[in-house]
């Protein structure tokens, strides 16, 4: 899909085929046509793109295998394998998007990069890409993320970041999203490095741009290694950028079937889950017209998950565009099935997953039966060290005891 489809500034229509679009205040239409000129000029210079190689190779481990995970396969009776993105550095798929932003922002002479984080994985990656490129780095947090997730916030500092706590609205992510854009307006020698696929164009097509290797590596890999491609190519969708990554790679098989895997958290009613594909309208937040989680006002609802990277109230417009499309499908797996879907990855492969990637597992767990035989590809995106408090705090309990 090219990027041409979300350039234009659309217009808020519910239903309407055109997802996307830049719903941003005046001050900041310069710096977005600044970047996206940036950016498609960096797209055709071939000594930006063979830098981008080699820092991908070379300093964070890629290609990634992909992996046929045997006796998970046996047990699920589905042919499973694994995208391995949780062997990239810094552990997850966000050090893709951050290395191309920070070469970017490099190449338009800026001196510092501005980044937001919910859980602190997107900062994490873009101090480790700042680090390594010589930039400052900025990072915004909400208050309350910041307690949760306090190690990060540590990682963050010791790669040489400087790490802003936001302390009004709900003191989490969107209101880190909403610090770091005005700080960007009036901050001319710094670029933005947005997180995930969503946000004002050209965002969703940057970010994407930058985590569509994932897809075309596991198309070569799974050719080699299978002699044909997946019957599913399945990921889980936070704002949607391992899964647009992984997608990108197989959209034009009309035979993949695409499934994104969204956050059913601990039940279907408003403020339990991140479901946007079931409980959400067209709506804008954060420069883009998608799928958003919101009250018949228009406001929006808050949103529940045991994965932080998950929980958020909208998604990249490009997976409502696959979706209206009628090209991907949008399920949900609950807190509960992701539990089961890490811990039987653990106990068949020895692999930690994070929670996260835990959703698209659990959604191919639940659906063992309907999937019988069938070749499924996952995107694992990342590994679950960060998550074992969360994770222990759960399952040390029921697993007393167990023991065999
Ligand atoms: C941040 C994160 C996600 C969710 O973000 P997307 O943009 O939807 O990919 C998923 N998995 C891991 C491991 C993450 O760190």
């Amino acid at each position: 899909m090219s990027h041409e489809r979300f350039e234009r500034p659309t217009r808020f229509t519910a239903g309407a085929d055109s997802f996307g679009g830049v719903f941003a205040p005046e001050t900041l239409m310069d710096n977005l046509f600044a970047l996206e000129t940036a950016w498609i000029a960096a797209g055709e210079d071939e000594s930006f793109n063979s830098e981008l190689t080699r820092l991908l190779e070379t300093y964070a481990g890629r290609p990634t295998p992909t992996y046929h995970a045997r006796r998970l396969s046996e047990a699920w009776g589905v042919d499973l394998w694994l995208k391995r993105e949780d062997l990239l550095h810094t552990g997850a798929h966000k050090l893709n998007n951050t290395l191309g932003q920070c070469l970017l922002a490099r190449s338009m002479g800026k001196k510092r990069i501005l980044a937001e984080t919910g859980a602190g994985q997107h900062g994490v990656a873009s101090a480790t890409a700042a680090a390594l490129l010589g930039l400052e780095c900025v990072v915004y947090m909400g208050a309350l993320d910041a307690a949760r997730q306090a190690p990060n916030v540590e990682r963050m500092r010791l790669l040489g970041a400087g790490v802003r706590i936001v302390e009004h609205g709900q003191r989490t992510l969107k209101d880190a999203i909403n610090e770091a854009l005005r700080a960007w307006v009036t901050d001319t020698e710094a670029h933005y490095v947005l997180g995930s696929a969503l946000g004002p164009h050209p965002f969703p097509s940057i970010v994407a741009g930058y985590q569509e290797i994932i897809g075309h590596e596991a198309r070569a890999q799974f050719l080699t290694a299978h002699g044909g491609l997946p019957d599913l190519a399945v990921a889980c969708v936070g704002g949607g950028s391992n899964a647009i990554g992984l997608f990108r790679g197989f959209v034009d098989d009309a035979g993949v079937e695409l499934v994104g895997v969204e956050a059913g958290g601990v039940g279907t009613e408003e403020g339990q889950h991140a479901a946007r594909f079931k409980g959400g309208r067209p709506g804008v937040l954060h420069g883009c017209l998608s799928y958003l989680l919101q009250d018949e006002d228009g406001q929006v609802q808050a949103t529940r998950s045991i994965s932080a990277g998950l929980d958020y109230p909208s998604v990249g417009p490009e997976h409502a565009a696959l979706r209206a499309a009628g090209r991907a499908r949008y399920e949900s797996a609950t807190d509960e099935e992701a539990l089961a879907g890490f811990k039987d990855l653990a106990a068949r492969e020895g692999i930690l997953a994070a929670l996260e990637s835990s959703h698209a597992l659990g959604w191919v767990r639940r659906e063992r039966e309907a999937l019988a035989g069938r070749s499924v590809l996952v995107n694992l995106s990342g590994r679950g060290d960060k998550d074992m408090a969360t994770i222990l705090e759960v399952l040390a309990p029921e697993q007393d005891g167990e023991g065999s």
